[in-house]
């Protein structure tokens, strides 16, 4: 069996069934992503977030240096006054599992980028020194100025902004094998 299926068997033994092997380079990153961090979300600032990524250059470059990944796009109901905290723990714990165990079949690169910012901790240090989990916390794709919406686009998947709450909505992790 090859490598990429034994990949896929894991993520479907976990629950992840609508996911799609990509080209990490293809990854579309903009500069307004960033900008959009920077004023407008009220994640900012949290300790996986912007100021405390590295440049959208620099993010650029981190991408270009792989050759695969996997998008796994997450649908789920959702009341964004009262968000599935729950539900979103439960699978980022699975998907930090995941690249362990990718990681563990000698994919020494494996690293996710997590389907919503790094919320392991009910009161987020804010900075990287003084994270309280840094083994586990992860990044979003978009606070390393990636274009979710786009990159999931280019890739042939469905993406929409949720304009009625409640609603069902879109969560994508990326996780870059090698
Ligand atoms: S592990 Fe905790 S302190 Fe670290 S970035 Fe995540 S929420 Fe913040």
């Amino acid at each position: 069996m090859n490598e990429k299926i034994k990949i896929d068997n894991i993520l479907k033994t976990n629950g992840f069934l609508d996911f799609k092997w990509i080209n990490p380079k293809e990854i579309v990153v903009s500069q307004w992503v960033r900008v959009k961090c920077e004023f407008g979300c009220s994640d900012y600032g949290l300790g996986t977030c912007p100021p405390n990524t590295p440049s959208v250059q620099e993010c650029r470059d981190f991408f270009n240096e792989y050759e695969n990944g996997i998008i796994i796009r997450l649908t789920k109901s959702a009341d964004k006054n009262n968000y599935p905290t729950g539900w979103s723990k439960e699978i980022t714990n699975k998907l930090l599992d995941i690249e362990r165990l990718i990681f563990l079949k000698g994919y020494q690169k494996a690293f996710l980028f997590n389907q919503t910012c790094c919320s392991l901790c009910n009161d987020c240090t804010g900075n990287r020194i003084d994270c309280k989990d840094k083994r586990r916390s992860r990044p979003s794709p978009e606070s390393f100025a990636v274009d979710v919406y786009q990159t999931v686009r280019n890739n042939g998947m469905e993406i929409n902004v949720v304009s009625e709450n409640p609603s069902e909505m879109n969560r994508i992790a990326i996780l870059l094998t090698n």
